[in-house]
């Protein structure tokens, strides 16, 4: 719906001067504000760039001198970068209809550059149209957030983020599937997890053994060699987890084992064989480890408690 109106204000060329997409990461959301800046600069097409004229192809190769992009890729967005993004679009349209700024990740504006950037969605100068993009709305100050026309995203379809990952990125149907699945519906994350995956896969369906078996010790110096890993191995293993634990709820109402690969079926049903106390306590450990290791604890410790927890729950 929201969309809708925003394609509709495009048609028009009756559009807000100050835009904010928000929702969680790696949904597309600064995907669509590119498009949209590329659409209301190009003076030729209404309804999206034609990418054809001189406006498109600068556009494309991040030339346009018309648009502005602030993309921090670490720390803050300090009040400079704000002012000199204010002066640009404050000068004279070079060749297309609108001038245009977009800053991602804008729940990195640091307060002083949030109250400068302020004034300018206050008032802001003729033709000129601002995009903010955030995942952490509740991170920008109030005042700025009310002032933008708002468009919310949220987390895309499972079966959309594996279509996805299938016809994008060329990962086979299975792997598409568990990556969907462990990315709660974040093309971006699921991309991120996707890195050097096919083989974190196999050792993760092996570590579940290794515990079972009750070598833990074994377990715990193969989750020491991947400790730079652990942000895709550990939602792998809650997502075994959780999988069976829904099996164990839902017994054959739970669609998704139709879509597991074979290897993916076999351990979720061998896990699902414990009852569903002993698998939300294991998840609560895979929880609990995932803090400890996030504020920092003592390595051997954390995960020696974690291994042991998880031992006594599996076995
Ligand atoms: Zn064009």
């Amino acid at each position: 719906m929201q969309k809708e109106l925003l394609s509709h204000a495009l048609m028009s060329r009756r559009v807000h001067h100050a835009y904010l997409f928000f929702g969680p990461s790696g949904v597309g959301k600064k995907t669509l504000a590119l498009e949209v800046a590329k659409t209301l600069l190009c003076p030729e097409s209404f309804d999206a760039g034609c990418n054809r004229c001189r406006s498109c192809l600068l556009f494309d190769a991040s030339l346009h001198p018309d648009f502005f992009l602030i993309s921090p890729k670490t720390g803050t967005i300090g009040i400079d970068e704000v002012r000199d993004l204010i002066e640009r679009l404050a000068l004279k349209r070079v060749l297309s209809p609108f001038r245009v700024g977009l800053i991602d990740e804008a729940e990195k504006l640091t307060e002083e550059a949030a109250n400068c950037l302020l004034k300018t969605v206050e008032e802001p100068p003729e033709g000129v149209v601002l995009f903010l993009v955030t995942s952490q709305v509740l991170a920008l100050p109030g005042t700025l957030v009310s002032r933008c026309q708002k468009l919310a995203f949220s987390a895309l379809p499972e079966e959309l983020v594996a279509k996805y990952l299938e016809e994008h990125e060329g990962l086979s149907p299975d792997l598409a599937r568990v990556l969907a699945f462990a990315s709660s519906g974040s093309i971006g994350e699921a991309l991120r997890l996707a890195r050097g995956m096919e083989n974190a896969l196999v050792a993760v369906r092996s570590f579940f053994e290794t515990v079972q078996e009750g070598d833990i010790f074994r377990a715990g110096s193969w989750l020491s060699q991947h400790r730079e890993e652990l942000y895709r191995i550990l939602p792998l293993l809650a997502g075994y987890l959780r999988d069976a634990l829904f099996v164990r709820l839902l017994g054959d109402r739970y669609h998704r084992m139709t879509v597991l690969s074979r290897e993916d079926r076999c351990l979720v049903e061998r896990l699902a064989h414990l009852d569903s106390g002993a698998l939300r306590r294991a998840l609560a450990a895979l929880g609990t480890f995932s803090e400890d290791i996030l504020s920092n604890a003592q390595w051997d410790v954390a995960c020696f408690h974690f291994l042991l927890k998880l031992r006594g729950e599996l076995s």
